[in-house]
C-alpha cells in the first residue's frame, strides 16, 4: 500500500505460503507479476538469480527470506538492479547478519526471533518512505510512523520493551556474528543426522535448506506419526510438520538451545535404531 503507486506493478518471488499470502494482498492494491515460483516443486528450493524474471519498471521486488512451512531459506540477496528489494524476514531476522544496504524495505513480525507477537520491525529507505500515498489512512502510512519516531500512537510498549531485552541478550551473546555461528552449528547437526543413512529425508533441496525450520520425512506416514508421538513423550514437543507438507519439522529459532538440538539428534538415532 505504501510502495505500489496507482497503476504500478510489483514483482513477487513465490517460495511458500507466506509469499502466496503476500501476493494475494498485493493484488488488492495493484498489478502483481510473479518473478519466479517453485510451487511446482513443492517449494523445496529457492530459485536462482538466473531464474528470476524481473521487470525493470517494477515498483519493487518482494521476497520471503525464510519459509517456515517448507523449511527453505534464501542464501543470497538477489540483485534487483535499481528496483528496490522488499523482504519479509519474519522468521530469520537477527538469526544472521543482514546486508541492510541491499534492501529497500525489510519487515519482520517479532514473534519468531525478536520478541512477543504484536510488534513488527520495519527498516525502510528514506526515499521509499516518501512514496507513501497521502490518500492512505493515517495509521497505515509509513511516513507518519517515520516522522513520529514510531510514536504517532501509543505503541505496544510491553512488546517493544521485551524486544529490548532480547536485543540486549543477543548483544551479550556476541551479536549477530555469534548467533550466526550458533545457528549454523545447530542446523548442521540436524541435517547431518538427516543425511547420515537415508532413513530420514530432508524436504528442502540441500542448497536451500533453512537454518530455522528443518523439515524432514520418514519412510512412512505411520512412522512419522509414531516419531512425533514418542518425541513428545520424550519432551521434544511441536515436531509435527505443517499439514501442507506432512512429515516432521524442527523449528530451531534463536531462542532454541543447542542442547535441545543435541537431544533431538540422540532421539533420532535411537528411533532409527529401533525402527529402521
Ligand atoms: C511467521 C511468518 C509470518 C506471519 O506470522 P503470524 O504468526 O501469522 O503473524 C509472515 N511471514 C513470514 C515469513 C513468517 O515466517
Amino acid at each position: 500500500m505504501n510502495l505500489l503507486p496507482q497503476g504500478g506493478s510489483a514483482d513477487y518471488v513465490v517460495t511458500g505460503a507466506w509469499s502466496q499470502k503476500a501476493v494475494k494482498e498485493a493484488k488488492r492494491v495493484g498489478t502483481v507479476k510473479i518473478a519466479a515460483s517453485t510451487e511446482a516443486e513443492s517449494f523445496k528450493r529457492i530459485p536462482k538469480q538466473g531464474e528470476l524474471t524481473l521487470d525493470p519498471n517494477a515498483a519493487y521486488v518482494h521476497i520471503t527470506t525464510n519459509n517456515t512451512i517448507f523449511g527453505t531459506e534464501w542464501h543470497y540477496v538477489p540483485d534487483t538492479g535499481s528496483v528496490p528489494l522488499v523482504a519479509d524476514t519474519s522468521s530469520d531476522m537477527f538469526s544472521r547478519p543482514i546486508d541492510v544496504a541491499k534492501h529497500g524495505l525489510i519487515y519482520a513480525g517479532a514473534q519468531k526471533n525478536l520478541g512477543p507477537s504484536g510488534v513488527t520491525l520495519v527498516i525502510v529507505r528514506d526515499d521509499l518512505v516518501k512514496r507513501t500515498p497521502p490518500s492512505l489512512p493515517t495509521m497505515l502510512q509509513y511516513s507518519v510512523h517515520a516522522e513520529n519516531k514510531s510514536l504517532y500512537n501509543t505503541p505496544p510498549v510491553f512488546g517493544v520493551y521485551t524486544m529490548r531485552l532480547v536485543m540486549k541478550w543477543l548483544l551479550k551473546e556476541g551479536g549477530l556474528a555469534a548467533i550466526d555461528k550458533k545457528n549454523a552449528r545447530k542446523a548442521d547437526k540436524l541435517y547431518a543426522e538427516i543425511d547420515r543413512t537415508g532413513f530420514y529425508r530432508g524436504h528442502a533441496q540441500t542448497d536451500s535448506r533453512s537454518r530455522m525450520n528443518v523439515t524432514f520425512r520418514l519412510p512412512s506416514e505411520d512412522l512419522e506419526k509414531r516419531f512425533a508421538k514418542e518425541a513428545t513423550s520424550a519432551g521434544l514437543d511441536g515436531l509435527k510438520g505443517h499439514r501442507s507438507v506432512g512429515g516432521l519439522r524442527a523449528s530451531i529459532y534463536n531462542a532454541f538451545p543447542e542442547a535441545g538440538v543435541d537431544a533431538l539428534v540422540q532421539f533420532m538415532k535411537e528411533f532409527e535404531r529401533k525402527n529402521g
